[in-house]
């Protein structure tokens, strides 16, 4: 979709911090984390709500989030997922919010941007 933000990150017409890109998926760090390493996993399907994105094109998001927890060294996180303004949705295209909760280990970050 044209206007969508998130579909031109996954053009390169708008600069991110990409994690991971195949197919179907796509990874960024989020422009405002809560937490170093707060990750968003998305569809490259635009959708507004997980309802509008068809199955298939879901699959690789959890193991993604995986992956991208391991890489990090992180491994206490939640995984978020927000549909609709009153669930607190602000970009409509699909994404899974993964966010390291800190503990002891924060700093181990491989390879993440000084802060
Ligand atoms: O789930 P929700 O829609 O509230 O979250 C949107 C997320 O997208 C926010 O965490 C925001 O920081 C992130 N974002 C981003 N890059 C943009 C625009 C929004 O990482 N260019």
């Amino acid at each position: 979709m044209a206007a969508c933000i998130f579909c031109k990150i996954i053009k390169g017409e708008i600069p991110s911090m990409k994690l991971f890109e195949s197919e179907r998926t796509f990874a960024f760090l989020d422009i405002q984390p809560l937490s170093r390493g707060h990750s968003l996993i998305i569809p490259k399907h635009h959708g507004a709500k997980l309802h509008d994105i068809p199955d298939d094109q879901l699959h690789e998001i959890l193991p993604v989030a995986k992956k991208i927890a391991s890489a990090v060294g992180c491994e206490d996180y939640n995984i978020l997922q927000n549909n609709g303004r009153i669930a607190h949705q602000v970009v409509d295209h699909v994404h899974f919010h993964m966010i390291p909760k800190p503990n002891e280990k924060e700093g181990l970050g491989i390879g993440w941007p000084a802060e």
